[in-house]
């Protein structure tokens, strides 16, 4: 199996050469050439452990390593950093099944998958025998950023930069970036929002003469966003393992249907969920949330993607994107996979800011439901659903909970439905305490914290423990066109 760009424009690689490069260089995003099967028959995954299912299903996608380099990738990953045994939780409450995706070292979802990535991309290089140095840029809305350092810190080879909006992240996800403290990381924020950042980080990519530039001081880039295929494989893990578990618990039947309910930004998470569709998983909708940034809900309503807005700042700053890049993806298959057509899409994007698919296109992407949330929406569904059942989320979590109600009572599809909960609620502490009533005027995050912990009667992560007492290692903040000196000067 081989990986292409979605816009056509550069030879076949392996898996592990798509992981090292990040991005392809006509732009697109690497894809592979067909969705590979699942290894087994379905009812084989209830017996096994979520690492099982890891080394399985990332084995299908890069099968340029033996299965004992995948075990050893999966168990150097996953080992010691969660505190649940199986990684994740899949909880009962009210009618719906929540997949908790934050048990990992920074307490959002990107932990499943960026835990992940250092070890394929160390395997990758050992089997490519490549001698040079990576380095690593990342713009994050916020998670990315600190999953990628606790991913990459004090690996050998590998440099990391993170770059995120000064202006759009919690205080907890700042703290956590900015009080980093391995050798090999940098954090800057950036004059700007999330789309800023990323589109600045793209162009970096696309700078021959700053390629050549690092190339000369032993570098080259690559890419920790969804954007590169190794971040996004890992995700489709927990979704087969989802389901084997409600099949393991008699929840459902081997065979039937679910429901997928994701929280979605730049459309990483859900299209994982869409691979694991492809690769054999019984699964009905997508049901794709939206906060009031909602080019998606327009999108999936009209077929008109149109950027042309302004970026709203919410409570759920990791979904605050106009820009989704792995729709690039989804459109590259229900495209048919012409890359013609998917480059055309794209340069109308960039050059107008909008794009419309025709209806044959629109017509293959009927398993997506779009819905979005608004702050009211958020707030009103964190307060409602504690209020009911005692469980808290977070805010991008409330934000698929409050989706999935409204397609249930749009459609009375009453097919079981796992609902991606991809943050804890402590990571937005002030949104959350604002949510439920408590006051918070005075409190900083670390105070708010134990409010929350107190009134929801959850125990306090270490994490958060540990950061009130960190210092903070990183102030600069950078205009767009500073990143490229930034860059040079980081590795100097
Ligand atoms: C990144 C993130 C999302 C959005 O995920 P995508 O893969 O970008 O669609 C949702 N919720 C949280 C908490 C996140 O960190």
């Amino acid at each position: 199996m081989k990986y292409i760009s979605t816009r056509g424009g550069v030879d076949a690689i392996t898996g592990g050469q798509a992981v090292i490069k990040g991005i392809a260089s006509d732009g697109g995003l690497y894809v592979p050439t067909e969705i590979p099967k699942l290894a087994y028959p379905l009812e084989r995954y209830s017996s096994m452990t979520y690492k099982q299912i890891a080394a399985s299903v990332l084995g299908q996608f890069f099968p340029e390593f033996t299965s004992d380099e995948m075990k050893m990738a999966v168990d150097k990953a996953y080992d010691g950093k969660f505190d649940v045994p199986e990684l994740v939780e899949l909880k009962k409450v009210d009618d719906m099944y929540l997949l908790e995706l934050f048990h990992g070292p920074t307490l959002a979802f990107k932990d499943m998958a960026l835990s992940f990535l250092p070890e394929l991309m160390n395997l990758s290089l050992q089997k490519e025998g490549k001698n040079g140095k990576i380095i690593i840029l990342t713009a994050t809305s916020g998670d990315t950023g600190k999953a990628a350092l606790a991913g990459f810190k004090n690996k050998d080879g590998i440099s990391i930069m993170v770059f995120y909006p000064e202006d759009g992240v919690s205080d907890l996800q700042r703290l956590q970036m900015t009080t980093e403290d391995g050798e090999n990381c940098f954090v800057g924020a950036i004059k700007g929002n999330f789309d800023d950042a990323q589109t600045a980080i793209k162009t970096l990519f696309n700078d021959r003469e700053l390629e050549k530039q690092i190339a000369d001081m032993g570098y080259s880039f690559s890419a920790a966003n969804s954007i590169n295929i190794g971040r996004l494989t890992p995700q489709i893990v927990y979704y087969v393992y989802s389901y084997a578990k409600l099949v393991r618990d008699g929840n459902i039947k081997n065979g039937d249907k679910i429901n997928v309910v994701v929280p979605t930004g730049n459309f990483g998470n859900i299209l994982a969920a869409y691979y694991a569709k492809e690769m054999g998983l019984p699964i009905n909708k997508f049901i794709c949330a939206s906060n009031d940034n909602n080019v998606l809900f327009d999108f999936f309503e009209t077929g008109e993607y149109n950027r042309n807005r302004d970026l709203v700042t919410t409570t759920s700053p990791s979904m605050d994107i106009l820009i989704s890049s792995n729709l690039e993806r989804l459109l590259y298959e229900v495209a048919g996979r012409d890359t013609g057509k998917v480059k055309e899409l794209m340069d109308n994007l960039g050059e107008d800011g909008v794009y419309t698919i025709s209806d044959d296109v629109k017509k293959r992407l009927c398993d997506f439901y779009g819905s979005y949330s608004t702050e009211q929406d958020v707030k009103d569904t964190i307060r409602g659903l504690f209020d009911k059942t005692g469980y808290l989320v977070d805010t991008h979590t409330a934000v698929a909970v409050n989706s999935y109600i409204k397609y249930k009572n749009e459609t009375g599809d009453n097919t079981p439905s796992v609902i991606a909960s991809t943050a804890s609620p402590f990571k937005f502490s002030s949104a959350v305490c604002d949510a439920l009533g408590i006051d918070i005027s005075s409190a900083d995050f670390y105070d708010q914290s134990k409010m929350i912990s107190e009134k929801a009667k959850i125990s306090l992560p270490e994490q958060v423990e540990k950061l009130k007492n960190s210092p903070v290692r990183f102030t600069g903040s950078y205009s767009k066109d500073e990143m490229r000196d930034v860059v040079l000067d980081f590795l100097k």
